[in-house]
């Protein structure tokens, strides 16, 4: 099959071409992300395979299928950017990465988190300017703190796994509740007990029209003052100035993010020597209790090894005409 990858990283190649060398499709790399100007680079390719940012919308998506493009990989677990809807309509199948490495994500959630309590930013900084003063640098020990989980899925219930290791009680909220996460030694809550209670909120639900600023003014408000908040699932999920808002009451007590709602516009490339237009980011940036890393929860060696095999196989199914394990359908 004929594959067109768009948004094709260094690490994408590498991985995706050990993954293929027994399939032996052929990969066009593009290192542009997919949009409405690139589309029509995708003409010819039956496949074409994009990551989180690229724009599947439905303009997008005439263009590939006007071109021949009959299969779209996803090389991630979230859909967000793709109109299912329209993909259906012009005859698209799509699939994407169910589950690669719930680990990789929740680990790095966890990272995260203990980067902002116990300030490593900071202290990083201080000590390469032999600066050892402690003041400034104060957290508070995990052991008996209550966490809030909201989307108890596999990341989730891996993140809850290590929350409860480290002493804390797991309180979780999903729109569809499981026994994994019951089965852990967690429970579910409301949302007015998560924002009564929750020391530390981490979200890890998809970005859905009903997920959308989920994190907004009014949940801010009600959650306990001085809460650090963590956020590795999609930058849509937290109206960030609503939270810039917070951090600057001292409502919010951090702010952690892997991920951004306008990061298309940032994130996966070097910008360190431009001006950065996006006012809302620099703000972001300039508070001493916010950290943020460029969506790299994901990046793990198991986890891309593992991405580039499930993106090589799904290819190999469609040219088999075999059924898809991991289509995307539109419930
Ligand atoms: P999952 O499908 O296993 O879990 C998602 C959970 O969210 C499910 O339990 C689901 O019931 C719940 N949910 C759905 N709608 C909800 C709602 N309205 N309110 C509350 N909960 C709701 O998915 P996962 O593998 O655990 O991944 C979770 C998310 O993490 C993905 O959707 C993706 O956005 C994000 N992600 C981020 C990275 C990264 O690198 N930062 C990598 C992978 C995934």
């Amino acid at each position: 099959m004929k594959v067109a990858v768009f948004s094709a990283k260094r690490y994408d190649r590498e991985f995706l071409n050990v993954a293929n060398a027994s399939a032996g499709h052929q990969l066009r790399y593009f290192d542009t992300p997919l949009d409405v100007e690139s589309a029509a680079l995708a003409t010819g390719y039956e496949v074409v395979c994009i990551f989180v940012n690229d724009a599947a919308n439905a303009e997008v998506l005439k263009v590939l299928a006007a071109g021949g493009t009959r299969l779209i990989a996803l090389r991630c677990t979230g859909f967000n950017n793709v109109d299912l809807k329209t993909a259906a309509d012009l005859g698209l199948k799509v699939v994407r990465v169910v589950t690669y490495s719930p680990h990789s994500v929740a680990e790095h959630a966890v990272s995260l988190l203990q980067a902002i309590n116990r300030k490593i930013h900071r202290a990083y900084n201080r000590t390469r300017d032999s600066n050892f003063e402690l003041d400034g640098l104060m957290g508070f020990d995990l052991h008996g703190k209550t966490v809030a989980v909201v989307g108890t899925g596999k990341i989730g219930c891996v993140f809850t796994k290590i929350m409860l290791g480290f002493g804390c009680e797991v309180i979780g909220y999903d729109k569809y509740p499981s026994e994994t996460f019951l089965a852990l030694g967690a429970r579910y809550a409301e949302p007015g007990e998560i924002g009564a209670k929750a020391d530390i909120i981490s979200l890890h639900c998809p970005l859905t029209p009903e997920t959308h600023h989920i994190v907004n003014a009014d949940t801010l408000s009600r959650a306990k003052r001085g809460a650090l908040l963590v956020n590795t699932s999609r930058g849509g999920l937290v109206d960030t100035e609503a939270a810039i808002e917070a951090l600057k009451s001292g409502q919010l007590g951090g702010l952690a993010l892997d991920v951004y709602e306008q990061e298309a516009d940032l994130f996966f490339r070097d910008l360190s020597s431009t001006i950065i237009a996006d006012d809302v980011f620099q703000r972001l940036l300039s508070f001493p209790n916010v950290i943020v890393t460029g969506h790299q929860a994901f990046f793990t060696q198991e986890a891309i090894t593992t991405i580039c095999e499930t993106t090589i196989n799904s290819v190999t199914q469609f040219a088999n005409g075999q059924p898809l394990t991991d289509e995307i359908k539109i419930a």
